[in-house]
C-alpha cells in the first residue's frame, strides 16, 4: 500500500479540524474527564488498577488466621483440631513433609453454597471471579460491645451507605464485630452462657436478603465464627446466602486493619471436590496511600 499526499485544500482542512479539536474539544473533553474523576473521588479515589498491582503500588493484607492446634473451629461432635503429623524428615528420609487433618470449617475458611442447600455448588464449583470482588467493612463493634447478639440490621447498611455511598455490585461485605480481639481466647471468643449458649455478634436475614436482592453481592464475611449471631439455632442466613448460590466466610483475621471500602479482595479456598468449604486465604489488596483503619 503506498501513502499518497493530500492535495492542498484537503490538508488545509485538516489543518482546520485539527486546531478545532486542539483550542475547543479536547479541553472540553479533559474538563470533563476531571469532573467525573472529582465526581467519582469521593466514592472511588481508592481503587487500585493492575498496573498499580505490578508496580508494587499496592499494598496487601493477609486476613488469614495461621492453622494450627489451637485454632478456633465450628464446636460441633464430630468435629476435631488441627492436626498434624510428620511423615518424613531430612535426617531420615531426605525430605521434610507432613500430613494434616481438620474438619472443613475451622479458622479462616469458606461456607460453600452446599453446606446448607441441596443442589448448590461445592466449593470446587464455585466459579473462580467470584472469587475477587470490591471489599467492604460494615463496623458494629460499639453495638456489638453493648449486645454480644446484636444481628446487623437492613438499617445499619443504610446508615452505611449514607455516609460511604452506595455498596459496589459484585462486592464481597465484612462485617467488622470486634470479635478479632478475643481470637486468642476459646472462652471469650466462643463466649458461652451458663446454659453453654453462644453469644457473639452476626447478620440478621433481612441484612442477608437485602445484600444479596439488593446489591448483588458475590459473599458475606465476619470475624466471628459464624455468619449467624451465635444464639442461631436456625441458620437462617447461611440458608438465605446458600440459597442465593453465595458463599460465606468465617474467621475473618485483621478486620480492623481493613478502611470500610476503596480495596479489593482476593478469596483463595482449599479446591476439594464436593468440599462444603474449606480454609482459604484472603488477602485485602489497598492503594498504598489508603488510611488503614480508617472508619
Ligand atoms: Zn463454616
Amino acid at each position: 500500500m503506498s501513502l499518497r499526499l493530500p492535495s492542498r485544500p484537503k490538508l488545509r482542512l485538516q489543518t482546520t479540524l485539527f486546531a478545532l479539536i486542539v483550542s475547543v474539544i479536547l479541553p472540553q473533553k479533559l474538563i470533563g474527564e476531571e469532573s467525573t474523576k472529582k465526581r467519582t473521588d469521593a466514592t472511588a479515589s481508592s481503587e487500585i488498577t493492575l498496573g498499580d498491582l505490578s508496580s508494587g503500588k499496592v499494598r496487601v493484607l493477609d486476613l488469614t488466621y495461621t492453622l494450627n492446634s489451637e485454632t478456633h473451629y465450628w464446636p460441633g461432635e464430630e468435629y476435631t483440631p488441627f492436626q498434624i503429623e510428620t511423615i518424613a524428615t531430612l535426617k531420615k528420609d531426605g525430605v521434610y513433609s507432613r500430613k494434616v487433618s481438620f474438619p472443613e470449617h475451622i479458622g479462616t475458611h469458606l461456607d460453600a453454597p452446599n453446606h446448607f442447600e441441596e443442589g448448590q455448588q461445592d466449593v470446587s464449583e464455585i466459579p473462580v471471579e467470584m472469587f475477587i470482588g470490591p471489599g467492604v467493612v460494615i463496623d458494629i463493634t460499639l453495638q456489638a460491645e453493648a449486645n454480644p447478639d446484636k444481628a446487623l440490621s437492613v438499617d445499619d447498611l443504610r446508615e452505611w451507605e449514607k455516609e460511604n455511598g452506595p455498596i459496589p455490585s459484585g462486592a464481597i461485605v465484612l462485617l467488622r464485630t470486634g470479635w478479632g480481639a478475643f481470637w486468642s481466647s476459646r472462652v471469650r471468643y466462643q463466649n458461652r452462657d451458663a446454659r453453654g449458649e453462644l453469644h457473639f455478634p452476626g447478620y440478621s436475614p433481612e441484612s442477608a436478603r437485602w445484600l444479596i436482592e439488593e446489591r448483588k453481592i458475590r459473599g458475606i464475611g465476619i470475624d466471628t465464627m459464624s455468619i449467624d449471631p451465635g444464639i442461631s439455632k436456625t441458620f437462617d442466613v447461611h440458608h438465605i446466602i446458600n440459597q442465593a448460590g453465595r458463599y460465606g466466610l468465617e474467621n475473618v483475621a485483621h478486620l480492623d486493619k481493613l478502611p470500610v471500602r476503596g480495596f479489593t479482595l482476593i478469596v483463595a479456598p482449599i479446591k476439594v471436590e464436593g468440599g462444603t468449604g474449606g480454609p482459604c486465604r484472603i488477602f485485602a489488596l489497598l492503594p498504598e496511600h489508603s488510611e488503614v483503619g480508617k472508619n
